[in-house]
C-alpha cells in the first residue's frame, strides 16, 4: 500500500526538487472553476511538485541575451522534463492502482473559455491555482511580490500537480516568514508595477494569499525577462526571470 512517504520518494526519484501533499479538504470551499474535485470528482489528494529552475539559467536574461536558457525549466521551453517527470510519477501511482490526472501550471486565463456541459458545472477548461495548491501543499508562501517562494529555492521553481483517488497523510501547511517584505522586488522593477501601498488578500481554506497589487500591463511588456505561461493569452507572464522575480532571488540567497 502507498502512503505519503512512499509516493513522496517516486516523485522524488522521478526526478522532482520538492514535493507536498495537501488533501482535497483544503480546497473545499474554492470556486469550481478552480477545484480539483471539478476535474476529478473523487479526488482524496494533490501532490505538489516542484522543480527548480536553475541558478546558472538565471544568467542568459541578466546578460539580456539568452532567454531560451530560462524556458527549459518551463512546460514552454525546449525541454519537456516537468511534464515527463509529471507524467512517470501518474503512471507509477495508476501501476499501483489508483487513478491519477497530471496538471502543469496554465495561464489562468484560460479559464471560462468553453461551454458548461451542464448548468451545474463549471465552463471548461478547470485550472487549478498552482500557487494555491503549493501552498496547501505545504511547500512555500506567497511573497509580497506576487512570486511564491520556497524555503529551499525563493521564487526560482515552477510547479506541477497530480491529483489522485489515494488518500495520504497531509502535510502541514508552512509556517511563514520566508518574505521580510524587504522591498526589493519592488525596487527592481521600472515600471514601478508593484504598487506598496496596496494589499491584495484572497482568503482561502488553508491561509489567506496576500500580495501588493500587481499592474500586470506593464509586466506583460517588460523588457527584463518575462517569459509568456504556457498557451497563454497574455493576462500575467512568469516573473520569476525578470528584474523583480531575480531581486527577490539575490535577496533570500543572501539571507542564507
Ligand atoms: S515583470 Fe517587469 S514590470 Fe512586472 S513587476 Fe517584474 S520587473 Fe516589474
Ligand atoms: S523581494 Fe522581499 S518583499 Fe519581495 S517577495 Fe521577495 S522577500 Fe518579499
Amino acid at each position: 500500500m502507498l502512503d505519503a512517504q512512499s509516493v513522496k520518494k517516486i516523485a522524488l526519484d522521478c526526478g522532482a526538487d520538492l514535493v507536498g501533499i495537501a488533501p482535497v479538504e483544503r480546497f473545499a470551499e474554492v470556486p469550481g472553476n478552480e477545484n480539483p474535485t471539478e476535474i476529478k470528482p473523487d479526488t482524496k489528494s494533490i501532490v505538489v511538485m516542484g522543480f527548480r529552475i536553475l541558478r546558472g539559467a538565471l544568467q542568459g536574461i541578466e546578460n539580456g541575451t539568452n532567454w531560451g536558457t530560462y524556458s527549459g525549466a518551463d512546460p514552454t521551453g525546449f525541454s519537456n522534463y516537468l511534464p515527463e517527470v509529471t507524467y512517470n510519477v501518474c503512471r507509477r501511482l495508476e501501476n499501483e492502482g489508483f487513478e491519477t490526472v497530471p496538471l502543469v501550471r496554465c495561464s489562468y486565463d484560460l479559464r471560462d473559455k468553453g461551454v458548461p456541459v451542464s448548468p451545474d458545472r463549471p465552463a471548461p477548461d478547470v485550472i487549478i491555482d498552482m500557487e494555491y495548491a503549493a501552498l496547501a501543499a505545504g511547500l512555500g508562501e506567497l511573497g509580497d511580490g506576487k512570486l511564491f517562494l520556497t524555503p529551499q529555492f525563493g521564487p526560482r521553481q515552477v510547479f506541477s500537480a497530480v491529483l489522485t483517488d489515494l488518500e495520504l497523510e497531509p502535510d502541514p501547511v508552512f509556517p511563514g516568514g520566508l518574505c521580510d517584505h524587504c522591498g526589493a522586488c519592488a525596487e527592481a522593477c521600472p515600471a514601478c508595477a508593484l504598487d506598496r501601498n496596496n494589499l491584495v488578500e484572497a482568503a482561502y481554506p488553508a491561509g489567506t494569499m496576500k500580495h501588493w497589487r500587481l499592474r500586470v500591463e506593464s509586466c506583460r511588456i517588460c523588457p527584463t525577462g518575462t517569459w509568456p505561461r504556457p498557451y497563454s493569452l497574455g493576462l500575467e507572464p512568469n516573473r520569476t526571470g525578470a528584474a523583480c522575480g531575480r531581486a527577490c532571488c539575490r535577496h533570500l540567497e543572501g539571507k542564507k
